[in-house]
């Protein structure tokens, strides 16, 4: 039964002509899945639809080639070639009472095409939006700007075809046309598109208007718009420009998508952001218009949903990452199952696996991406006919995500952890200045696994192989972990380094509680967040720490997960000393010795009281190796997650749900999956 106090979240929401059937809104995002990738796009969308989202959006389409930001995996959305495959999606979504939107926008100096080989479209001749690569824009003369606002119109038409209910005019993330020529960064301009404030949006204002003529009044049309950038020099903040372009144009779309630029604060991780934290810049939208308001703010708590809807910050709630960990997150509130909910934990390898063109992965959610091509389903699980005796040897996130699924397909499952406390490395790592939100990976699974008659927990139950062959249960899966090496064998270092292992601490023994007397050098070849979560644990206790790395930037996988500027903010602000570029050679019992990564070139020492090394872990696989060659029991034992090959949590998690999907053969011994198969002519 629902809670009366959550009525409020299943009401209808009228947006211009259409209405969606609640106040669930799975927002636009990307998912890693190109347009080559059809069936896994719709095999996603179609499991929001199911779960109860009343809203279901398709993530940013190119509405023609010159928007190509090709190597990343957008949707394209140029021609007829594109429109089966969203009138597929649009019909499978449509089927669960949902409705659908698609965000088409241009995507200017964002762009690159080079797949496409034309030249980059801008307001001036700029530098595209990727230092990195050597591309210049166009300046747009009148033809390219009625070509665009043509090729706009006629992706309208196409996504009527297609069958969606509402189009996006995109204006978000810096990365629209609209958005450039409204920026005066980005324009430099001097004729009726540039300059003077009114001239600025004028392409927005047509684009919006164009989209409203061919929406005719039979499809909504929203506006996806930044409504603060928090980078340096902008003037489209909330108590600025952005105000006035929104204040300008309020009552023309039939929906404001309101969110921040650029992406890492839209897409801000918990380690920086809580839940809503982008009420203080987007609340204001409210106050402009009568039109119905989206918002984003990693909501999964039904209570800040609704606070936010009566307290008139928004009318529907959007999700990009609860709706990735939970697609079933609206259904759960609506049955009463607030406690079943799996709850995002901010972590953003979703935003990871899309920045490196790969199908989404999510830490909660193993089945993402996995919905058509194993046909996995994140709350169905198969039902086995014969209940079999299986047990679990540790409770870290690969442990428990097996234990559970193994106890909802109906095996009898006895988990067993040498700790006092479940929860491996999630539960110390959530011990750590900022990662709290991470324990909701072992609060979930816990909490499943207690609610089932047939799962067992014990702890501080060290496993022998004796143990196990006493137990004799009719499977074994062995998930020990690992624990991190101190000898400096790393990422770009395959031996140890002189000194290293007599004297480095790891974090392990930093998250033990050893005593560690500052200074402190961390040294740094994981290049994730261990190295500079550390850094912070101990420089806000008051202890001097520098942070040394052999890769030209600190912490470079932190730029998939959008957390790098913000790190390195709070590195600075914590006064952490920062050395990239900085490949140690030894360590002297009192300070570091390092080159330069790229001459070889020596450079100052680093002195110190401690180091502590955060390079790689070694897999704790005592137990399963020894189990292993024992022949009659070899064929009943499996290793999952660290033990078998150290890597991040959500990999753990995915081990962990493997593994238990194909004991109770639900997935093949191959390692093949379904694939998409390109079209031979
Ligand atoms: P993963 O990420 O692969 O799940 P973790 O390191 O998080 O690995 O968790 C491994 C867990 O296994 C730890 O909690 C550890 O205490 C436990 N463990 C290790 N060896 C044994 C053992 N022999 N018996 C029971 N539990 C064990
Ligand atoms: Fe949330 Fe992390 Fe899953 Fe993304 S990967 S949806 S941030 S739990």
């Amino acid at each position: 039964m629902r809670d009366p106090r959550y009525d409020i979240l299943f009401e209808p929401v009228k947006i211009g002509p259409i209405t969606a059937p609640n106040r669930f809104f799975s927002a636009p995002h990307a998912t890693g899945h190109s347009p080559l990738m059809p069936n896994g796009s719709i095999g996603l969308r179609e499991m929001k639809a199911e779960g109860g989202w009343g809203t279901v959006c398709m993530q940013l389409a190119e509405i023609d080639p010159s928007s190509d930001i090709s190597n990343l995996p957008m949707e394209k959305f140029w021609d007829e070639t594109d429109v089966k495959s969203h009138a597929l999606m649009v019909e499978r979504v449509k089927a669960h009472g949902a409705i659908t939107a698609i965000e088409l926008g241009h995507t200017g100096i964002r762009a690159r095409n080079f797949d496409t080989g034309t030249p980059v479209l801008g307001p001036s001749s700029l530098r595209i939006l990727k230092p990195s690569l050597p591309i210049q824009s166009k300046a747009m003369d009148k033809d390219d700007i009625r070509a665009v606002r043509q090729s706009h119109r006629d992706a309208v038409k196409r996504a009527k075809r297609a069958g969606y209910d509402m189009v996006y005019v995109y204006v978000a993330h810096d990365a629209s046309i609209a958005w450039h020529f409204m920026n005066p960064m980005y324009n430099r301009r001097s004729d009726e598109y540039g300059g003077s404030f009114q001239n600025r949006i004028r392409l927005f204002r047509e684009i919006l208007e164009d989209t409203m003529d061919e929406a005719a009044g039979e499809i909504a049309v929203a506006v996806r718009i930044a409504a603060h950038d928090f980078r340096a020099g902008s003037p489209m903040t909330y108590d600025g420009e952005a105000r006035d372009v929104i204040a300008e144009l309020a009552e023309v779309p039939d929906l404001w998508d309101v969110n921040v630029a650029g992406w890492p604060r839209d897409s801000g991780t918990s380690r920086f952001d809580q839940e809503g934290a982008q009420e203080k810049y987007t609340a204001y939208v409210k106050e402009l218009t009568s039109k119905p308001v989206v918002g984003v703010g990693r909501f999964t708590s039904p209570d800040a949903m609704v606070s936010q809807i009566k307290r008139g910050v928004m009318d529907l709630i959007g999700a990009a990452r609860p709706s990735i960990a939970d697609p079933f997150l609206p259904n759960k509130i609506r049955d009463g199952r607030v406690e079943d909910i799996r709850e995002c934990i901010g972590c953003n390898i979703c935003v990871a696996a899309d920045a490196y063109s790969v199908p989404l992965m999510c830490t909660q959610n193993p089945t993402i991406s996995q919905e058509w091509r194993r046909g996995w389903h994140p709350e169905k699980t198969p039902q086995v006919d014969c209940a079999k005796n299986m047990l679990v040897v540790g409770s870290g996130p690969a442990g428990l995500e097996c234990a559970l699924t193994l106890a909802r397909a109906g095996h009898t499952v006895t988990v067993a952890e040498k700790n006092s406390e479940f929860g491996g490395r999630v539960l110390r790592e959530s011990k750590l200045l900022g990662l709290s939100a991470w324990s909701r990976v072992v609060d979930y699974r816990l909490y499943q696994l207690r609610q089932l008659p047939n799962a067992s927990l014990f702890a501080e139950s060290t496993i022998t192989v004796d143990d196990v062959a006493d137990f004799n249960a009719d499977h074994v899966v062995v998930a020990t972990g690992a624990s991190w090496r101190n000898d400096g064998l790393g990422s770009t270092s395959y031996a140890p380094i002189t000194g290293f292992a007599e004297h480095a601490l790891t974090p392990d023994d930093v998250m033990d509680g050893v005593e560690v007397n500052g200074p402190v050098v961390i040294y740094d070849d994981d290049h994730y967040y261990m190295g500079n979560v550390l850094a912070a644990h101990l420089a806000s206790r008051g202890i001097e720490v520098h942070l040394v790395c052999p890769l030209p930037v600190i912490a470079d996988w932190m730029g998939y997960t959008l957390e790098q500027p913000r790190m390195l903010e709070q590195m600075v602000d914590l006064g952490v000393q920062m050395y990239p570029n900085s490949t140690a050679t030894a360590w002297t019992g009192k300070s570091l010795k390092i080159t330069r990564s790229d001459t070889g070139h020596e450079m100052p020492h680093i002195n110190g009281s401690t180091l502590v090394n955060v390079s790689a872990r070694e897999p704790s696989d005592a137990l399963l190796l020894a189990l292993k060659a024992i022949e009659p029991m070899a064929a009943k034992v499996a290793g999952i997650g660290d033990c078998l090959a150290p890597n991040i949590i959500q990999a753990a998690v995915f081990s962990g749900h493997a593994q238990a999907r194909q004991l109770i053969g639900d997935m093949p011994e191959s390692r093949l999956y379904k694939r998409e198969t390109p079209v031979l002519f």
